[in-house]
């Protein structure tokens, strides 16, 4: 799933996944969770994270190297918010290459970009089960509880309004290049998503079913 900051490309794609049962795999997830275990990794990634700019390319890459290699990645995976550069599409293209596998979509989920800053700036997460929430236009019944598991809702230290605009900036320069990248390919589709959440859901159904 392409698409900028706040498009909801997790939140729809912890639906797909539960849905069709494939693996989602999310290097913004992926790399909080280093940095919160400390590990190597974790490291290196966190000033990049810190200051809204991208994490290296071999850090990236490494990752979702190691995690496609796991038995649950054999048949296909979902990737969500990866690849960001034009680097890390080439470096995929020869990862699949070498594991005879291939992309089926690129779906990219467009928003406008006064709607991303309000997604992001009212976003929470669940600290038990990763459940997104949203201040106006997913709220938990509980304030600050999540629906599903009872568990803690928190905010990312990164979700600030001039953050996401330093991010949005990171994601027009690094990123969108990305598009053109896939766009000429014939896998390459594009999503409404300021669409109702449910409606973005059913559309990517109807691609990916
Ligand atoms: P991304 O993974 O693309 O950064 P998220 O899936 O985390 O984006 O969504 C960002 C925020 O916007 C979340 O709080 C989510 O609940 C909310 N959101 C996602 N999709 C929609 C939508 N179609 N309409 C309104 N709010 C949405
Ligand atoms: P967003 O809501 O901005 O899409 P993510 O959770 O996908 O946030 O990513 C959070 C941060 O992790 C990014 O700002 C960036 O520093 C780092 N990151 C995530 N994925 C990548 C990637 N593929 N390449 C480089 N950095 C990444
Ligand atoms: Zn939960």
């Amino acid at each position: 799933f392409m698409g900028p900051p706040g498009a909801g490309k997790g939140t729809q794609a912890r639906q797909i996944a539960e849905k069709y049962g494939i693996p989602q795999l999310s290097t913004g997830d992926m790399l909080r969770a280093a940095v919160k275990a400390g590990t190597d990794v974790g490291r290196k990634a966190k000033a990049a994270m810190e200051s809204c700019g991208l994490v290296t390319d071999d850090i990236v890459v490494g990752i979702i190297a190691d995690r496609i290699s796991a038995a649950d990645c054999k048949k296909c995976f979902i990737l969500d918010g990866f690849p960001r550069t034009v680097a890390q599409a080439q470096a995929l293209d020869s990862m699949l290459l070498e594991r005879k596998l291939k992309i089926d979509h690129v779906i990219d989920i467009t928003c406008d970009t006064e709607a991303l800053v309000a997604r992001i700036t009212g976003r929470s997460t669940c600290a038990g089960c990763g459940e997104g929430y949203h201040t106006e236009h997913k709220k938990p019944k509980k304030a600050g509880v999540c629906d599903k598991c009872g568990g803690t809702l928190t905010t990312r230290a990164d979700d600030n309004e001039e953050t996401v605009r330093n991010r949005l900036s990171v994601y027009d320069q690094q990123t969108a290049p990305v598009i053109d990248h896939y766009r000429h390919k014939g896998a390459f589709k594009t999503v409404d998503g300021m669409q109702e959440m449910d409606t973005v859901f059913k559309n990517l159904c109807a691609i990916i079913g």
